[in-house]
């Protein structure tokens, strides 16, 4: 971190902003200059607050060298993590992972039925929401316990690990027992609660997107779950807020090669919600393997006109195993098994 102080701050201001650095277990380095003084601050400058620094009258600039997370950092990290769920591996050189299934889980016989299909299309990952983070609440809020009783008859049917969002920390005993991979909903990215509580669980975490959170920001979510103790984080791409009508979100690809350089996390991408448009996914998909993700997660029905959330972005059956007989083309393209 480098900061400068304003022209002319006296030299007793310098020593007191040098002594606090130093209280903190920072190095401290000072270039003094005739007008202007600018220290260079060694060490871990993650529990330091930028802003709060700013707030010092006598302080003119402060830039940040080091990123403020540690452990999802690349830099203290140099090969790709690869998270194990449940024998399936995701990320590094691993096949891309294909996580296939419906919004919400509409019954036993219904997640039970489609788990066999989205196998045998090539699913490697049965998806399902059993708690719904809906904008009415007017509108279904998920079967909950029921429907995560479902996915584990789906996985008893298929072997396929599931995965399921989970929205309150009131639900991590009922996650950690049946759920293989556990989401954290975009609107739930900065649920700092629910991250801690995240951490503390066993099970492999897919960390979505917020609606209009920064890559940086995003990052730092999973610096959370990792800090409460759960190294296994998996991003997953969902698009975000922009102006944009003809898209229900933008889908951010450039967050692969990113987050690709600044942690060694895996990420995956979720056309269904990033483009909420059941025709625009095969495109989405296809870029996604291109570009590099590590997996895809897709929203497949039987009968979208009939889905009770989310139709209009889920492929049927059939078109979700062409679109991933394609993107098996383009990921040997790019030297990628799926
Ligand atoms: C979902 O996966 O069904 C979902 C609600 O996703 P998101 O949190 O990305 O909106
Ligand atoms: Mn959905």
């Amino acid at each position: 971190m480098i900061i400068s102080t304003k022209k002319g701050t006296p030299q007793v201001e310098v020593q007191k902003i040098i002594d606090s650095f130093e209280a903190q277990g920072l190095q401290v380095t000072l270039i003094r200059g005739t007008d202007y003084n600018v220290f260079g601050l060694v060490g871990d400058t993650t529990k330091i607050d930028e802003r709060q620094i700013r707030a010092n009258p006598w302080v003119e600039e402060v830039t940040r060298v080091a990123a403020p997370y540690k452990l999802a950092n690349r830099l203290f990290h140099e090969a790709d993590s690869v998270i194990d769920v449940a024998g399936i591996a995701v990320g590094g050189n691993a096949p891309i992972a294909v996580i296939g299934g419906p919004c919400s889980v509409e019954g036993e016989a219904m997640a039970v039925e489609l788990a066999k299909q989205c196998k045998a299309a090539g699913a490697t990952m049965f998806r399902g929401g059993a708690y719904k983070p809906r904008t009415s609440p007017y509108a279904f809020q998920g079967m909950e316990t029921e429907g995560i009783l479902a996915l584990v008859k789906a996985r008893q049917a298929t072997g396929l690990p599931i995965v399921s969002e989970m929205m309150g920390e009131d639900t991590v005993d009922e996650f950690e027992e049946y759920v293989d991979l556990v989401q954290i909903g975009a609107r739930n990215m900065q649920n700092f609660n629910l991250l801690k509580a995240a951490g503390k669980m066993t099970r492999p975490i897919l960390l979505k997107r917020g609606l209009a959170n920064t890559i940086e920001e995003w990052i730092m979510s999973a610096e959370y779950i990792m800090a409460a103790g759960n190294p296994n984080v998996i991003f997953c791409e969902r698009g975000i807020r922009t102006f944009e009508k003809y898209t229900r979100n933008t889908l951010d690809l450039s967050v692969i090669p990113i987050l690709k350089q600044k942690s060694h996390l895996p990420v995956i991408i979720d056309p269904s919600h990033a483009t909420g448009d059941w025709r625009l996914i095969e495109s989405a998909s296809l870029a996604a393997v291109a570009a590099g993700a590590d997996g895809l997660m897709i929203e497949v029905h039987s009968a979208p006109e009939c889905a009770w959330s989310d139709g209009a972005q889920s492929l049927k059956p059939d078109k979700f195993a062409a679109v991933i007989e394609k993107c098996r083309a383009v990921a040997n393209v790019v030297g990628r098994t799926m």
